[in-house]
């Protein structure tokens, strides 16, 4: 049997940067993705941040800018325009495969086609190996110390019986399109009962004569099938398509994201749950490739040193405190936004948008971020004192 200091189980940015910081730090790791290639089969928009890719090392190649923020409601519209691009799309693909080859140069192996369907205990009920079925047959590996980056499902979590499946989450369908029209630096999300009945739809360009067009449906909230919902929107050429000239659909995206919040612990006995299985995302515009970036190699990197220190789950609590500090209370102020703007009425969003009209670009970034400080929201509630507005600001400031 083979044995290694690390198994990561996922080849998303969670697992890949997991695997790129471990190996950095001399531990021998290896690193399972059930799929053909990595990104495969892409299960997210793309969209995030220039300062946080900045900060991670992903260069402006990587991406499409974006300046201009359009919100689109039934009956009402607005555009907010940044002096300088501060959001961008990603080349998902691209940046993924960057970060596979990142891993594989710092020394990890990485195995495509290969899916973990089952895990091995020690005599104690400690995890200690991983059955895997690859193109070469059935493989079981032994590891000290494994990391669960298998996204939505979190496979190794599960068959440990310490977590159970989300109860609120959110499922989105996209098409990436060619598009005659595209306003490149403008990102379009569209509200309201003929785009989403609980979420919402967009349209964000990837280049020139590309977009991404998709709807986010959250569970248990509506029963709406996102898939149904997009050929509709496309079929009936919906505000801003029917400015778009032309678009035929290339490739299908699909996926899950958990929208619980931070409940579930991400450390355990040999176990480090990262990315979308851990529930790092933030849910007021499902996004969560920037915190799978960062707490990957931020897992990776502390189960390597627990590894040569020969202390597990002590060490591995780091992490855990870590990440919540920097994100836990903003995820929760946004699940609140997020839940009341779950229960809007067609009517109730095309006011709900009036007040974000007034807000400049940094500040509708830094509330469609989740960047919930205190500072900011008290920022906010000063500079836009309307009752409505005030409303919507202090249901974040009440934690
Ligand atoms: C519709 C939609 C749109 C989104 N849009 C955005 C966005 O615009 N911006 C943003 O930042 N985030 C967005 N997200 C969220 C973002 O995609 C996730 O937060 C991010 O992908 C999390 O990365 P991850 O590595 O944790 O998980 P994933 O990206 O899901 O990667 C998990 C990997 O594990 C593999 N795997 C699963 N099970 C096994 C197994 N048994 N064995 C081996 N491999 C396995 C999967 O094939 C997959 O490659 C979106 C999500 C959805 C669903």
């Amino acid at each position: 049997m083979e044995r290694y200091d690390i198994a990561i189980v996922g080849g998303g940015p969670a697992g890949l940067s997991a695997a790129y910081s471990a190996s950095r730090e001399g531990s021998k790791v290896i690193l399972f993705e059930k799929d053909a290639s990595i990104a495969h089969n892409i299960r997210t928009s793309g969209v995030t941040w220039i300062s946080s890719m900045d900060k991670l090392g992903i260069s402006g190649s990587f991406y499409n800018p974006i300046k201009n923020y359009s919100f689109i409601s039934p009956s009402n519209e607005i555009m907010i325009s940044g002096e300088r691009a501060e959001s961008c799309v990603l080349d998902v693909r691209r940046v993924y495969q960057h970060l596979a080859f990142e891993a594989a140069a710092a020394g990890t192996k990485i195995m495509v086609r290969s899916t973990v369907h089952d895990i091995i205990k020690d005599m104690s009920g400690n995890l200690a190996g991983l059955k895997v079925s690859t193109p070469e047959g059935n493989l079981t590996i032994e590891a000290c110390m494994f990391i669960d980056a298998s996204g939505f499902n979190s496979v190794v979590a599960k068959r440990m019986g310490v977590v159970n499946g989300w109860n609120s989450y959110g499922v989105g369908a996209e098409y990436e399109c060619y598009c005659e029209k595209v306003e490149v630096d403008t990102w379009n999300l569209m509200v309201g009962s003929s785009y989403s009945s609980a979420g919402y739809a967009w349209v964000f360009p990837v280049s020139k004569n590309r977009i991404r067009v998709g709807v986010g449906t959250g569970k248990p909230y509506s029963n709406e099938d996102p898939t149904t919902q997009l050929h509709s929107i496309l079929q009936k050429k919906l505000k801003p398509l029917d400015r778009m000239g032309r678009i035929e659909p290339v490739e299908f995206h699909f996926g899950f994201i958990p929208n619980d919040g931070i409940q579930r612990p991400s450390v355990y006995d040999r176990l480090i749950l990262v990315g979308d299985s851990a529930g790092q995302s933030n849910p007021l515009v499902l996004e969560g490739i920037r915190y799978a970036i960062e707490f990957g190699r931020l897992a990776g990197a502390i189960a390597a040193k627990a590894i040569s220190k020969g202390s597990y789950k002590e060490s591995l609590l780091e992490y855990e405190n870590v990440w919540r500090k920097q994100i836990g209370s903003k995820i929760n102020s946004a699940l609140k936004v997020q839940s009341r703007w779950m229960g809007l009425s067609d009517a109730e969003w095309d006011r709900e948008i009036d007040i974000l009209r007034d807000l400049s670009a940094e500040e509708f970034l830094d509330f469609i971020k989740a960047e919930f400080t205190t500072k900011n929201v008290l920022k906010l509630a000063m500079n836009h004192p309307k009752l409505a507005a005030r409303n919507l600001f202090n249901l974040v400031l009440r934690r």
